[in-house]
């Protein structure tokens, strides 16, 4: 099987790239990257067995740019469990359409991937129906009740690439110290969602002048920075990896800015609804504008694009948090926390911090890309280098579109940027040589 992907703009940050040439991919792997002209037509030489070989595929990608495989390192699939909210077959047709290749899922799932069997369930399920990679995120704590650790050492075995007890936090700093010391053992990230719950508890959208104007109750920004400041501690003092989930607050970037002029091995992500939203978009109750952490202020916005742009803030990742429609119909009070992001992602970060001119479109590869693939650990991954597997993603900074429910292969369609219109859309997506997904 040979594809050749001929005059797209190819932008691959790692190897230094950014022009347009032509991608080889062959049996499932890059060949060659290079100014082309020869990669389209048949072999000079005949292979083994027989006549010339020819190109099975000639995608012409004029106008298009040309990636390593975009990587969402926090999504959540909801099954096994909650099978009416999202698959991972239809969670991972969803990450195609957003020209993902790979996403890491977290463990609040039912039950929770607190052991091997659930982790195992995973793989196996996503290498029968997934349309994208799956790299399963372990629980940091036995039913992610925070008092005892999962069997980490079992959970990594079985080929868990983190630990996180997200949807909620770990409160206990004894057992944060210790989940970090086992982490260490294996080089794996923890990646914990920051919230203590004394601030926290109660509230449904971020603490300001709109709660108190809409009447809502509210989450400070504090209620993150304070964890974020602990665990950047115990990281400090553990040397252990830490990877801060979905930031919010400008207090958080402030800490997190501190600790890596410090030399304190952190890292962290944000969600494209904080760099594209803010507590206003409450303002109508519209339940798809309720997460955890909520929509902050505009200082925050700002805070959270700022530190994108300089790398204080490494990647971002969209926290896909499907729920039925029959849940987020509910009272803005009752209505569960998370919105979906998959397969709006690109087009909202394009959109926004492309043609907003916050980040090149090499940095957004960075930022999707090759940061989440290194923070993961994922060899061979976030590069087109000749000799990996062919995960590749082509999308047209250009194109305009309108995100539609209609059009997603999420089954739920919890989304704020329901009818945006955004500029900048996948095009296609292509796991180990095979296209998964093309518009
Ligand atoms: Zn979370
Ligand atoms: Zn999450």
């Amino acid at each position: 099987m040979r594809i050749v992907i001929r005059g797209g703009r190819v932008v691959d940050p790692v190897n230094g790239l950014d022009g347009l040439m032509d991608v080889l991919i062959e049996d499932g792997v890059i060949r060659s990257v290079d100014l082309g002209g020869n990669a389209g037509k048949p072999r000079r030489s005949a292979p083994p067995g027989g006549g010339p070989e020819e190109t099975d595929r000639v995608i012409e990608a004029k106008g298009l740019v040309v990636c390593p495989g975009l990587i969402d390192m926090h999504v959540h699939l909801r099954e096994p469990g909650r099978e009416d909210a999202e698959t991972i077959a239809s969670g991972t047709a969803a990450a195609a359409r957003g020209g993902f290749t790979g996403v890491a899922c977290m463990p609040n799932t039912e039950p929770p991937n607190d052991s091997a069997s659930v982790t195992e369930f995973i793989l196996e399920e996503a290498a029968k129906h997934g349309a994208a990679r799956v790299y399963p995120i372990g629980a940091i704590s036995k039913g992610r009740k925070g008092q005892e650790l999962a069997e980490i050492g079992e959970l990594v075995a079985a080929g868990c690439v983190g630990i996180s007890d997200d949807g909620s936090p770990v409160s206990s700093a004894g057992l944060m110290r210790r989940a970090m010391e086992y982490a260490t053992m294996f080089d794996i990230p923890v990646i914990p969602h920051c919230e203590e719950l004394s601030l926290s508890q109660g509230g449904v959208m971020h603490e300001g002048l709109v709660s108190t104007q809409i009447g809502l109750q509210g989450i400070p920004g504090i209620a993150e920075a304070v964890e974020v400041t602990r665990d950047i501690l115990l990281a400090e003092f553990t040397g252990a990896r830490l990877h801060l989930c979905h930031l919010s607050a400008a207090e958080s970037v402030r800490a997190l800015r501190e600790a890596k002029v410090r030399g304190v091995k952190v890292t962290a992500e944000v969600t494209p609804h904080h760099l594209a939203l803010t507590e206003d978009a409450v303002r109508g109750f519209n339940t798809n504008t309720k997460m955890n952490p909520p929509l902050r202020a505009a200082e925050d916005q700002a805070a959270l694009r700022e530190a994108l742009a300089d790398g204080t803030i490494d990647c971002i990742a969209t926290d896909h948090a499907p729920h039925t429609l029959a849940e987020k119909e509910q009272e803005y009070d009752y209505a569960p926390f998370g919105v979906t992001g998959l397969e709006t992602c690109l087009g909202v970060v394009l959109t926004e911090l492309y043609h907003g001119k916050v980040l090149t479109l090499a940095q957004i590869v960075e930022r999707m890309s090759v940061a989440p693939a290194r923070i993961l650990g994922l060899k061979g991954k976030g590069t087109l280098a000749p000799g990996t597997e062919a995960d590749v993603t082509l999308l047209n900074p250009e194109r305009e579109w309108v995100a539609e429910a209609k059009a997603m292969a999420s089954r739920s369609k919890n989304s704020p940027f329901l009818g945006w219109k955004l500029k900048g859309a996948p095009v296609m997506t292509i796991v180990g040589g095979k296209v998964v997904w093309e518009a």
